[in-house]
């Protein structure tokens, strides 16, 4: 078993109510490789940096046990560049600015080892960008999981729609998710969504949790409420890795093992947003994870009986 992972390597500029960073080392793929490592060592990287991009963090991923094969370094370009800033209720954000750089012209090239991996991770990116990996797959992977922001749905939707079509679940937020289905009713945003393609879909509330639904059933994972939430960046892709990384680990794909999987997906999302950028992620041991999980079980855990 083994999950390709696509996605943004990248810096960013974070502003919240707590600080403001200059450029740091993100992106989507950073974020989902780093979260699903604590659950699989058979982890592998399509994507693109410039020359500017650190070799020390390269290092840090491989050091994550992720294989780099798959992430091309382009001489004389410049990183992807994303900075943001979060509102006062740490929940909702505004983009500053989206430097595309070497995503611009990114041309992934999957290696012909990894074209057989059963788990396919399809992080925020250029959807023709998605759709040109899921191409290269020699077999159809057991599942895939695709996740996209508004940015993508604002500039590129014709693109994003042929994708969704050959997808397994997809992974929005709430906002997204209404914006996809122009329904503000998220009942009613899934089943429209649900008729795009994907067979499941999870809409990521922020600090009120995550849904995940398919056509006949609906599961509530609620966040872990925490004292301090200092940089919610990445708190997305984390979950997307922890819940890919779990279904990996189990290989398992059936709905009551997605619900497991969105646990653990939150619980990787509740680290994330600890620190600035990916600093927690790359701090964490295996019992922190497992720790955590434990609390989340306390969390939802009760006893009722119907009468
Ligand atoms: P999240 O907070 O989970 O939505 O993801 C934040 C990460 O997404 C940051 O590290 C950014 O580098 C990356 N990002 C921001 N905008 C985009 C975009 N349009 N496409 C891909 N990745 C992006």
């Amino acid at each position: 078993m083994s999950i390709l992972i696509v996605g943004t390597v990248a810096f960013d500029a974070i502003e919240t109510p707590f600080g403001k960073t200059d450029k740091i080392v993100g992106g989507a793929a950073t974020y989902i490789s780093l979260s699903s490592s604590f659950f699989t060592k058979n982890l592998n990287l399509v994507s693109v940096v410039g020359e500017d991009f650190p070799e020390s963090s390269i290092k840090m991923l491989q050091n994550h046990n992720v294989d780099i094969q798959g992430l091309q370094i382009k001489k004389g370009e410049k990183t992807f560049f994303w900075s943001g800033k979060y509102h006062n209720d740490m929940n909702t954000r505004d983009t500053l600015e989206t430097q595309l750089n070497v995503l611009e012209t990114f041309d992934p090239i999957v290696p012909e080892q990894h074209k057989e991996c059963d788990f396919l991770m399809l992080g925020n990116l250029v959807p023709s960008v998605q759709k040109k990996v899921l191409d290269q797959m020699k077999k159809r992977p057991k599942l895939v999981v695709l996740d996209t922001m508004n940015f993508w749905m604002d500039n590129f939707l014709g693109d994003l729609l042929e994708s969704l079509k050959e997808v397994d679940v997809l992974t929005i937020n709430d906002e997204e998710a209404r914006q996809l289905s122009g329904e503000y009713s998220l009942v009613k945003a899934a089943k429209k969504i649900l008729s795009m393609g994907p067979k499941y879909l999870i809409i990521k509330k922020g600090e009120h949790g995550a849904l995940l639904f398919n056509n006949k059933e609906v599961f509530f994972a609620p966040a872990l409420p925490l004292e301090d939430v200092f940089d919610p960046t990445g708190a997305g892709d984390s979950f997307a890795g922890g819940f890919i990384g779990y279904l990996e680990k189990t290989n398992d794909i059936s709905f009551e093992n997605m619900k497991r999987a969105v646990i653990h997906g939150s619980a990787m999302a509740s680290f994330c947003v600890e620190k600035f950028g990916t600093q927690k992620l790359e701090d964490l041991s295996n019992e922190d994870v497992e720790t955590r999980l434990k609390q989340f079980i306390d969390l939802v855990q009760f006893d009722i009986s119907l009468v």
